[in-house]
């Protein structure tokens, strides 16, 4: 685990993380891997105001030309995935597979990116008045504000940014306080992009460096135009009344408390590989992790055994070493939440399997499978770790009812293979998430479509499908090309 030869080949000085206030440790052994200098406020405050100077160049360039940027991005990434799928593993301990997966999610949205940048289409409309032509017309926004969850260190940034970039706007990022090195690296590949596209305005990417006082002076300074915040609902909370106060905009991707339905139709081997994956898989350090299955009571019996002798096998380890599944929690606080949630589910007289600590050093758990009756109290928290409550239905309606039930909305699934329910499962009375899946878990979505969910997830989509509209601003323009000077509905003003 050699920082300084990963950080230098992707483009990172020594000094940049030699010294500072911010300690990093890697959640692999504890080990401090660099040390940061936090941005003052007053660097906070001129690195917003470059960005701002940068936005008024960056608007008049033809986006097709802003594409070509990103597309040099997306080939920095491609050249350097190896090294930066390693950092994410090192310094937010996913396995390596995710840190890698992680990267190519970045490649994968500027590829998607370059080619919007020939696409930021509006519609033309049809005009009620003779002599006169309608069209709607999207236009840079401004400055965007990135702030980022420790769990997803670098893509976040690249699905915003990557749409940003090529919607016209500049980016300030503030990435999670866990996890500033893989911010360094990626702002070091960005500058060698931006030097080899040979005239991106100064200040197009910046990173501040800082906690929870960085993010809100993003919060509250009125020239960031959109902020897109990622991380826990309560962050979310604070976040948006304060931006809607000074009628910003906001994109919130907040937490999660995902849920799946085992129908009895499921094909239950396929299902119980997709439980695994997406309930343990990251150590449950997904916002669109699996944490509550709702199992058919037909086939209670025969998946739920077998799923805590699947449990019980999973590897669990360095996240570095080929074969390991689960790598570590975050840090100490994450490993007391979990410890404390399962006492809680223990209380509520829910039954417990495995959950324990694993090995001498980091925070390393066996995934918790947690059997209950009850669908309340800790059950309806997100606890950011791997536990998985699983519940007995008879109903699908009522199973429906209770995955609803969450204050969250962003991920749900379905295992069927009976047309009826999954169609039932996808209806408008159906999952209330902004992602339901049928035969797949809740994690793992591709960069094409809209991602986000509703209620206390916060409702913003980020990525695919339109997603871009979020950081563009919409013109209606009316055109008259005759010499009347026809009213709108009929109006008569004669002067
Ligand atoms: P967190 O809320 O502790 O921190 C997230 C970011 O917000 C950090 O950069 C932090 O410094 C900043 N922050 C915290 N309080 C703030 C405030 N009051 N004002 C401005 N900025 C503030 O979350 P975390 O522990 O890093 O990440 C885990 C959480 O993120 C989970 O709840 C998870 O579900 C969620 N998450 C959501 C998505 C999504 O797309 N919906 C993706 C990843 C993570």
């Amino acid at each position: 685990m050699n920082i300084t030869d990963l950080m230098s080949r992707l483009g990172v000085d020594e000094r940049a993380y030699a010294s500072g206030d911010l300690v990093v440790e890697t959640p692999i052994d504890g080990a401090e891997i660099g040390r940061i200098a936090l941005d003052s406020a007053e660097n906070v405050e001129a690195k917003i105001a470059k960005a701002q100077n940068a936005f008024l160049a960056w608007r008049a360039v033809p986006a097709p030309r802003r594409g070509e940027l990103v597309r040099l991005l997306g080939e920095e990434l491609r050249v350097h995935k190896d090294d930066l799928g390693r950092l994410v593993t090192i310094e937010s301990g996913k396995i390596l597979s995710e840190g890698l997966g992680e990267v190519q999610e970045m490649i994968d949205i500027c590829d998607f990116a370059v080619g919007l940048s020939r696409q930021l289409y509006g519609l033309t409309i049809a005009s009620e008045r003779p002599g006169h032509h309608m069209r709607e017309t999207w236009h840079p926004l401004g400055v965007v504000g990135i702030i980022s969850a420790f769990n997803f260190p670098v893509a976040v940034w690249s699905w915003n940014a990557a749409l940003a970039f090529i919607c016209g706007n500049p980016c300030v990022w503030k990435p999670s306080e866990k996890t500033p090195l893989t911010a360094l690296a990626v702002q070091a590949l960005f500058e060698k992009a931006a030097e080899k596209f040979g005239d991106a305005p100064d200040g197009l990417s910046q990173l501040v460096i800082g906690g929870r006082e960085t993010g809100e002076q993003l919060v509250n300074d009125p020239c960031i135009a959109l902020l897109s915040a990622t991380g826990s609902t309560r962050m979310g909370r604070d976040v948006g009344p304060h931006i809607a106060g000074r009628f910003g905009r906001s994109l919130l991707e907040l937490g999660g408390n995902n849920a799946g339905i085992v129908a009895p139709s499921a094909d239950l081997d396929l299902a119980l590989r997709a439980v695994c994956f997406a309930a343990a898989g990251t150590a449950g350090q997904r916002c669109t992790s699996l944490r509550r299955l709702f199992v058919h009571e037909k086939i209670y019996r025969s998946l739920v055994p077998k799923l805590k002798k699947a449990y019980a096998s999973l590897s669990v380890g360095d996240p570095l070493e080929e074969g390991t599944l689960v790598g570590p929690l975050i840090d100490q606080g994450a490993f007391e939440r979990m410890q404390y949630a399962l006492d809680r589910a223990k209380a509520q007289g829910g039954q417990v399997s495995g959950g324990e600590h694993v090995g001498d050093t980091g925070y390393y758990v066996r995934p918790a499978l947690v059997e209950m009756e009850s669908h309340d109290g800790i059950v309806m928290e997100e606890t950011f770790a791997p536990i998985l409550y699983v519940f007995k239905y008879s109903d699908l309606d009522e199973a429906i009812a209770l995955q609803n039930s969450a204050a969250q909305g962003l991920s749900s699934c379905i295992f069927t293979r009976d047309v009826l329910e999954a169609e039932r499962f996808l209806s408008a009375t159906g999952s209330d998430c902004g992602i339901a899946n049928v035969n797949i878990g809740p994690s793992g979505a591709e960069i094409g479509g809209a991602f986000g969910g509703e209620k206390e997830t916060g409702g913003g989509r980020e990525s695919g499908s339109d997603a871009w509209k979020a950081y563009m601003r919409r013109q209606t323009q009316t055109v008259n090309y005759s010499t009347e000077l026809p009213l709108a509905q009929g109006v008569k003003f004669e002067v």
